[in-house]
């Protein structure tokens, strides 16, 4: 097998950088041109139908049946003229990727001459085969029918020669079987309840959007390079591999220069993002050696999700023309940085304002921190949801490993805001005060500075960077949609019972502006345990977090727990987000998710160290076992083949030392698989099969020391790592 190791390093250095043909005209001229966007809509749709889905879109009422005709009819011909053959209904199941199944526009028809159909009902919904997506108990055999619904709000785009739909995914019965439908139901109820609350300061405000911009990190590694590795291959990431002599400790890597093979699959993959209407903007080297990250300017919640998607599938295919695999795994290599996926969140309303930016005037300082103190008061009363939102057996590497956030949610708020909470928390606010000036000198305004002067704390799960929030817990793989359903609902549920604290107090006679600053000012109290403005990754936070009572939960089977718990239950229930069943059912799919990655991972682990590692390693043992025999034979002393004996008796001592674990890991498995609760098994994966994972691999990269590299059957971290 070392034999593909070293083919594999030819190919590497035979490349050359893939050539990119830009198109002739500006990224500005190409953006959007394989999307059936609004303004395509427009062209293409009578004035009474396209006014008609613009309605339905704002106010997420159903299509008319011959609208969607129209729009299917319309779709259609726009799409056979751009070269399309097939339409698909795109979704996003809780697999954690995309999903599709094509059909053809082609169909015969009576007279025998061919036919283009794609109808309205076709366009709108479809019914998956599958039984055979994660459903968690929901779709039982018998009942196995899934149905995909189109989502009007996310428009409509070509890859390759197929037309995507973006739809929802759900049972039979109704329930939610994917991560966009309950978000879509989040971000209604954000809506209606930021916009009552937003009623209190501009009546103006009709409409409230949540914003999402997300920074995906990644790894490329040479093709070739990653085809010799079955682990990276079957399981996103090395399990075994020696650290690189040279890593990330020069931190020459990032914001360095970018490698011409790696800029010339940047531009593809801009041009081609671009065309979709993915505005990716920003791209650089990260931390790690052959670590990069791009990054979109934000777009409304659910499109920025549904682009975030398509740019993972899309970072796949453009990469294979270069020659490259993408990683989008949050820990492929041991002992240098993961990646993550930052979430940079606000709220926008349909006049253009940020509520979460600091305004210039007292009024607009009120709004926002209304919204900023019902974020953190809610972040407060729901971190544990919010941690289980990000909770996964890829995250579990990153999350406290010194270089992501650690499992304890906490908030960062930079030091001029939590200045100005702590101010206003030992002000004086009454009901006396009858008059707006007396107010309005009695609390801090907000500093116009903000922007540009949040210190940037990298160690805070979520971080305010000056008129956003940025969650960057997520993982690099993760379907953002799941913790920002969370945050989204949260947040809104939150605003809920201020509305009604707030209305209760003006009722009683308060003044509106007493009775915000009233709650605020109790909200600050409340929350305070959930700021935290320090190094996120040191030991003493640990230890104060837990003085405070916040939940430091390292493992997702335990992080998972919360997702049963009667409170949240209730929040679901109530903001119809989620139906009890469906939640429980998520319950039972993350944790099956979780438990059969580390099967196969455990087992790959196993396959690997019996059928190359060892041999491998024996091999090389027997090679200076002949070798000491030899000496032996010509007569020389012990002194002479000193070092060869020490080498053999260390292999054996490894070999010896994986081959024992690697059984009992095995064992562990086999009691493991014979649990029939999901959470134990899960957890005893964690705990007692997991925890073989290091110490073999501890001993399997003592082996790549010793062994002569050109026996070595894996490329090595240097190789994976280094060479573009
Ligand atoms: P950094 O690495 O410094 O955090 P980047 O520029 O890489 O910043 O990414 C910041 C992301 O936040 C971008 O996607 C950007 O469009 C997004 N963003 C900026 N303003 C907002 C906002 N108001 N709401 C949501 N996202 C925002
Ligand atoms: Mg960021």
């Amino acid at each position: 097998m070392s034999s593909l190791r070293f083919q594999a390093l030819n190919a590497v250095l035979s490349r050359t950088t893939t050539e990119v043909k830009a198109p002739s005209a500006k990224p500005s001229e190409y953006f959007n041109v394989n999307v059936f966007n609004q303004k395509k809509m427009k062209d293409s749709l009578s004035k009474e139908a396209f006014n008609s889905i613009v309605h339905s879109i704002d106010s997420g009422t159903p299509i008319d049946r011959a609208i969607s005709e129209q729009v299917a009819s319309a779709m259609k011909a726009w799409a056979i003229g751009k070269g399309a053959t097939h339409y698909t209904h795109w979704f996003q199941p809780l697999t954690g990727s995309t999903a599709e199944k094509h059909d053809s526009f082609f169909e015969p028809g009576s007279d025998g001459q061919g036919l283009d159909k794609f109808s309205g009902e076709a366009l709108s919904q479809q019914e998956p085969d599958a039984s055979s997506f994660p459903n968690g108990g929901i779709r039982s055999t018998f009942e196995a029918r899934g149905y995909t619904a189109w989502d009007p709000s996310s428009p409509a785009f070509i890859m390759g020669n197929t037309l995507c739909i973006p739809t929802v995914f759900v049972s039979y019965t109704g329930e939610a079987l994917d991560y966009k439908a309950p978000l879509l139901k989040a971000l209604s109820v954000m809506d209606k309840a930021a916009v009552a609350v937003a009623q209190y300061f501009d009546k103006g405000i009709e409409k409230v959007n949540a914003s999402l911009g997300i920074e995906q990190e990644y790894f490329l590694v040479d093709l070739a390079l990653f085809n010799a590795r079955p682990d990276l291959y079957l399981t996103g990431r090395t399990l075994f591999g020696h650290m690189s002599a040279k890593n990330q400790q020069l931190d020459d890597h990032y914001f360095g220069s970018i490698p011409d093979r790696v800029l010339a699959y940047m531009q593809e993959l801009e041009i081609e993002s671009i065309k979709l209407g993915i505005p990716l903007k920003t791209r650089h080297n990260e931390v790690a050696p052959s670590q990069f990250e791009c990054a979109p300017i934000y777009e409304e919640i659910n499109l920025a999700i549904d682009h975030n998607s398509l740019l993972m599938d899309l970072m796949d295919k453009v990469a294979r023309r270069h020659n490259f695999k993408v990683l989008l795994h949050e820990k492929p290599y041991a002992g240098i940085n993961g990646s993550g996926k930052h979430n940079n969140w606000s709220l926008i309303t349909n006049t253009g304002k940020n509520l979460l930016a600091p305004g210039k005037t007292p009024k607009n300082n009120l709004m926002f921190l209304t919204f900023f103190v019902n974020t953190i008061r809610a972040v407060f009363e729901y971190s544990d949801l919010l941690r289980a939102s990000i909770a996964s057996v890829n995250n579990d590497h990153r999350l406290g490993a010194n270089e992501a956030p650690p499992a304890i949610i906490s908030m960062f708020l930079g030091s001029q805001l939590n200045d100005l909470l702590d101010e206003i928390e030992t002000s004086r606010v009454t009901s006396k005060m009858k008059q707006e000036p007396s107010l309005w000198t009695s609390i801090p305004k907000v500093p116009q500075i903000l922007l540009d002067n949040t210190d940037r704390n990298r160690t805070s799960p979520l971080a305010f960077t000056g008129n956003k929030f940025e969650l960057r817990a997520v993982g690099s793989s993760a379907n953002s949609a799941n913790p920002m359903t969370i945050l989204n609902l949260i947040v809104a549920d939150q605003l809920n019972k201020f509305k009604t604290e707030v209305d209760k107090l003006i009722k009683k006679g308060d003044k509106k502006d007493v009775a915000l600053m009233t709650v605020i000012k109790r909200y600050i109290k409340e929350s305070k345990a959930i700021r935290f403005e320090g190094n996120g990754y040191s030991d003493e936070w640990a230890q104060e977090a837990e003085k405070r009572g916040l939940s430091n939960i390292k493992t997702t089977p335990k992080a998972l727990d919360v997702l049963l718990d009667p409170k949240t239950d209730k929040l679901f229930e109530e903001t119809g987000v989620f139906s009890k069943r469906e939640s429980h059912a998520r319950h039972e799919i993350l944790l099956e998710s979780y438990f059969k990655k580390l099967q196969i991972e455990a087992r790959v682990m196993g396959e690997l160290v019996d059928n190359v590692i060892i041999p491998t390693a024996i091999s090389y043992q027997t090679t200076l076992i002949e070798n000491v025999k030899g000496l032996k034979d010509i007569g020389l002393g012990a002194d002479t083949y000193e070092a060869q004996m020490d080498i053999i008796k260390k292999i054996s001592e490894h070999v010896n030392f994986i081959k024992t674990n690697n059984k009992k890991m095995i064992d562990e498995r086999k009691k493991a698989n014979n649990i029939e609760d999901i959470r134990d098994k899960s957890i005893a994966y964690d705990e007692r099969v997991k925890s073989y994972f290091d110490p073999i691999r501890y001993h399997v990269d003592k082996l790549e020391q010793l062994v002569d590299d050109a026996k070595w059957p894996l490329p090595k971290f240097r190789e994976l790592l280094f060479i573009k």
